[in-house]
């Protein structure tokens, strides 16, 4: 999602953010019950009340929509999956996991919670409105069982349309893990279940396209143009959500299957930590043409100096400051072994924020694996870059 969002608040320790899109809901939510629902439904209120009845409705669709994202993090939080944050935006909310599931199982488990969670609030929301009208008829309170009531339908609509079997929403991430619990196979599976994310999606698109059709026509009520119009942007957004994932897992699919080993630059150039950074521009950056040198003395690793920590040290220094002062120090996640998965190393040096990482057999430097090399694969290989 592009664009501002804002935080309000933590909670089970995840920042909840609110993307600016989500005001646009904000206010048709409002709009829409304050001006048509609510004074069809309860007449003889005065203009304000039904504007306070549908912003306090806005903000239980937004309570409702946070908690069926808490209920995915909760389970995600059990398996100590981290998420970075919960953000509601026009179309619902995310809770953006740091790591795929552990197995299928968990990814079922996590995938169902949120959908769980929606059936059981709007569970209890008819349950007290039966109870309520079963006692009191009703009467002053008719106000009250009109939210609840239109709470209780949000909550069941947004576990049925969550429950589409089309990644990305939940119920194609529980077919996602029932293929990868048969398959044994993650990223067929990820593809796969996005291929049936972008039937759906055009399924979708295509149904509310005709709703607005049939409504524009005048064989069906024209109030029901714009649910078509939500209908057709919802596909839309699955659609084109699907699209991107199966991209996505084609494209690991391919790097999971080759080996660091094949990708590697097998000519290692070294660089002493004594050099002064003037010598390591011109006799290695410049000569070589490489973004970046793994640093050895006596033989062992003692850390990186790439492009980066050689621009912030300011041109005048050059002659005096030496590579040991500047470069990165080894850390174990600076390197792979050769039969690492090419998909791994690329994980790990977007986890690291590194443009290449070292490749280490029994101790020693055998070669350099760079983003570079792995984006010429790719491309290699048909891939759009
Ligand atoms: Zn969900």
């Amino acid at each position: 999602m592009h664009g501002p969002d804002w935080q309000i608040g933590r909670i089970l320790g995840i920042p909840i953010k609110v993307h600016v899109s989500w005001f646009l809901v904000f206010l048709f939510v409002t709009w829409t019950l304050a001006t048509g629902y609510l004074p069809a439904a309860l007449p003889g209120h005065s203009a304000g009340r039904y504007w306070a009845m549908g912003g306090v409705s806005a903000v239980l669709l937004f309570a409702s929509v946070l908690l069926h994202e808490l209920g995915h993090s909760y389970v995600a939080l059990r398996y100590r999956i981290p998420i970075g944050q919960i953000t509601l935006f026009i179309f619902g909310g995310v809770a953006q996991m740091r790591r795929e599931p552990p197995g299928p199982l968990a990814e079922f488990l996590i995938a169902i919670a949120g959908p769980l969670v929606s059936f059981i609030l709007g569970g209890l929301c008819f349950g007290l409105v039966s109870v309520a009208e079963a006692a009191s008829g009703a009467g002053q309170f008719q106000g009250l069982l009109i939210l609840a009531v239109m709470v209780g339908q949000t909550n069941i609509m947004l576990a049925v349309f969550n429950l589409i079997p089309g990644f990305p929403l939940d119920g194609g991430r529980v077919l996602r893990a029932g293929l990868w619990a048969w398959t044994k196979d993650f990223y067929r599976a990820t593809s796969q279940a996005s291929l049936a994310g972008l039937w759906f999606g055009g399924l979708l698109s295509l149904l509310g396209g005709l709703l607005v059709f049939a409504a524009l026509a005048g064989a069906l009520p024209g109030a029901l143009v714009t649910n078509g119009g939500w209908i057709v942007l919802i596909g839309a957004f699955l659609f084109a959500a699907a699209r991107g994932s199966r991209r996505q897992a084609t494209l690991k699919a391919a790097l999971s299957s080759v080996a660091v080993r094949d990708l590697m630059v097998r000519s290692v150039a070294t660089i002493s930590p004594e050099l002064t950074i003037e010598d390591a521009v011109n006799r290695w950056f410049l000569h070589y043409g490489y973004g970046g040198f793994p640093v050895v003395q006596d033989g062992h690793l003692v850390g990186m100096v790439t492009v980066r920590e050689i621009r912030a040290v300011p041109t005048s220094l050059w002659a005096w400051r030496r590579v040991r002062d500047v470069m990165r120090p080894w850390t174990p996640e600076m390197a792979v072994t050769s039969d690492c998965s090419a998909i791994q190393a690329l994980e790990r040096m977007v986890q690291g924020g590194d443009d290449r990482l070292v490749v280490v057999d029994d101790g020693r430097p055998v070669g350099l694996v760079t983003r570079s090399a792995i984006g010429r694969y790719l491309q290699l290989r048909g891939f759009p870059s």
